[in-house]
């Protein structure tokens, strides 16, 4: 598991502009993603249809195509029903260091039933197309997340 003191030293400050600029991107959703999700809710906007763009680290943006391209190979898009975000800076939930959101190294799905410290309604199989390509799911945790997948490696 990445900490976000690894993260600080990585990349740097989340805040600073030249943190953004040099490390994060605009990642353009292809296509055929788009289509394969077009049901999914957009939570921060409340629209239906799965982002056009997502602000995310160039280190994440691999990982997360190859995790949504195995959801899709695998036939289980139908189950990703919200799109809860990416790259916001804060703090973890009820602690005090950063939330990996805030280096654009997360995100988060079907939050309405996945809240934490809840049990994860998210199937093995959904969860294992994240983990193989190199996401920690933290439905594992001992402060149990199961919305949330990210970076496992940096
Ligand atoms: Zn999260």
């Amino acid at each position: 598991m990445i900490t976000s003191a690894q993260c600080l030293k990585r990349y740097g400050d989340p805040n600073l502009l030249e943190t953004q600029n040099k490390h994060f991107e605009v990642w353009i959703i292809p296509n055929n993603i788009r289509e394969a999700f077009k049901h999914v809710r957009f939570s921060a906007v409340g629209t239906i249809g799965f982002p056009k763009k997502i602000f995310i680290n160039k280190d994440f943006r691999p990982v997360l195509e190859e995790a949504l391209r195995n959801v899709i190979e695998r036939d289980l898009a139908d189950e990703l029903i919200t799109w809860d975000g990416c790259f916001i800076i804060r703090q973890k939930r009820g602690l005090s260091s950063l939330s990996l959101h805030s280096w654009a190294l997360a995100v988060d799905v079907n939050a309405f039933e996945n809240q934490l410290n809840q049990e994860p309604k998210l199937s093995a199989e959904f969860v294992k197309c994240f983990t193989d390509a190199g996401c920690d799911w933290g439905g594992t945790w001992q402060r149990v997340d199961g919305m949330h997948f990210e970076l496992a490696t940096i």
